[in-house]
């Protein structure tokens, strides 16, 4: 039998919150270990074709783990965003200027936010193994014991589950999930459209879903479209031009025709909620914790305001798995995550309902949020992701 290594703290998962987790507790006083069953770099299953819409509370923390500036020549800064509802007038438009800030966010792709993520990982003194995947796990006293397929074993005063929606982990641990199969499916792919975006970040709800434009750095948009899963796989295998054409009817005439279109991916859709956020020994962070609809942009956001709050509560603590730490951390999470996860829902079951008089209920409400000052402030500060932040994404350096 291989002998145990010892470490203070262990991340299951190389994604991108464990990637981030990995870098936000470099310099501190534990030891550090992070499994990844994926090879990277490209390997890790989050990193596809997909673009990543950061908001400002997650710049903030970028830049308080000293990644923003690897991470920015990437990044196409969001200065408005403009929601619409297809075939109603009614639309909500936010700016960066209201917000008295350069921007609103930024839309970053996937790949190159992970890789940069893990290569910045790769200079601390973490110790990343991989590929190297969790079997087995047995919680103790004073911390848990943790195996690897191939037999090498660990043990570790904290485990940290950041190894997405369908965690391993949490079934080692016998805990629960709360799951929602949305039947819907988000096809992500890249078009070019004839007039500049301007920064702007479009979408526009359809009773099928949601379709989304987001700015990226060549001119070129990202194109996030939620439609029903039976209907997917049809719209992958049809041609470009029927494609670009759907998808210009969808979106409507704002930015003109739609060329140069990108590799097609289908993302199915669903909101995983674990039953809880820690155990004796043990907690959870990003997808693992909870996995929402993207429609708001927020699951990533809600992430790395988990990693943040992680690295400031492990700052000063002699025993990173002490109980008053992990209930600290679940208190300070809860609300966040509990406002994040039902703003999101409520978002998409409300544009999906074909009620009659829905529709026009609506269509008030967005005319209501643009034109009613307190109300957008209010809609506005929570997107950006200031709402129950941890100190990092205030803005305020790590001490
Ligand atoms: C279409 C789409 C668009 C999105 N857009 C946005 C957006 O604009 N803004 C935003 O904030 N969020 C967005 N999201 C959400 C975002 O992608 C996720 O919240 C984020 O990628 C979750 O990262 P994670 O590291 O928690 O989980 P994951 O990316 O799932 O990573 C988990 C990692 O754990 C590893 N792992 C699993 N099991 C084991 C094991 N037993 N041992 C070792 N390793 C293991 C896996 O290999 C994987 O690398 C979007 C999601 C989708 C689907």
């Amino acid at each position: 039998m291989s002998a145990v290594r010892e470490f203070d703290v262990v991340i299951i998962g190389g994604g991108l919150v464990g990637a981030s987790l990995a870098l936000a507790l470099s310099g501190g006083r534990h030891r550090v270990a992070l499994l990844e069953a994926a090879v990277p770099p490209g390997g890790a299953p989050s990193w596809d074709e997909r673009c990543i819409a950061l908001n400002a509370a997650s710049q903030a923390i970028f830049s308080a783990l000293g990644a923003w500036g690897d991470l920015a020549p990437a990044a196409e800064p969001i200065l408005s965003t403009h929601i619409s509802e297809r075939g109603r007038f009614g639309v909500a438009r936010f700016t960066a200027a209201e917000a008295g800030l350069p921007a609103l966010g930024y839309n970053i792709p996937v790949r190159h936010l992970g890789a940069t993520l893990w290569r910045l990982a790769q200079g601390t003194a973490a110790e990343l193994l991989c590929p190297a995947r969790l079997s087995g796990l047995r919680l103790q006293g004073e911390g848990a014991e943790l195996e690897m397929e191939g037999g090498a074993r660990l043990s570790a005063r904290l485990v940290v589950a950041a190894d997405g929606a369908h965690s391993a982990v949490r079934a080692m641990l016998g805990i629960g999930h709360e799951s929602r199969d949305y039947e819907q499916s988000a096809i992500v792919t890249a078009v070019r459209p004839a007039r500049p975006h301007q920064g702007c970040a479009y979408e526009r709800f359809t009773p099928d879903g949601p379709i989304a434009l987001l700015p990226k750095p060549d001119g070129a948009c990202s194109l996030v479209w939620t439609v029903p899963t039976r209907q997917a796989g049809a719209m992958l295998a049809w041609s470009e031009a029927e494609f670009l054409s759907a998808a210009e009817d969808t979106f409507g005439e704002r930015l003109g025709r739609f060329r140069v279109l990108g590799r097609r991916n289908a993302h199915p859709l669903s909101r995983v909620l674990s039953e809880r956020l820690t155990l004796p020994r043990v907690l959870f962070a990003g997808n693992a914790a909870q996995s929402l609809h993207p429609v708001a942009a927020q699951g990533f956001n809600l992430g790395l305001r988990d990693v943040a709050a992680i690295a400031e509560a492990l700052q000063d603590a002699t025993d990173p798995g002490a109980a008053t730490l992990l209930r600290d951390y679940e208190n300070a999470r809860q609300a966040d995550r509990e406002r994040v996860a039902q703003f999101t829902d409520r978002l998409v079951r409300t544009f999906s309902n074909r009620l009659p008089g829905f529709a026009a209920l609506r269509h008030l409400g967005l005319l209501a949020m643009d034109l009613t000052p307190p109300l957008k402030q209010a809609v506005m500060w929570q997107n950006l992701g200031y709402g129950h932040a941890p100190r990092m994404a205030r803005g305020e350096e790590r001490r």
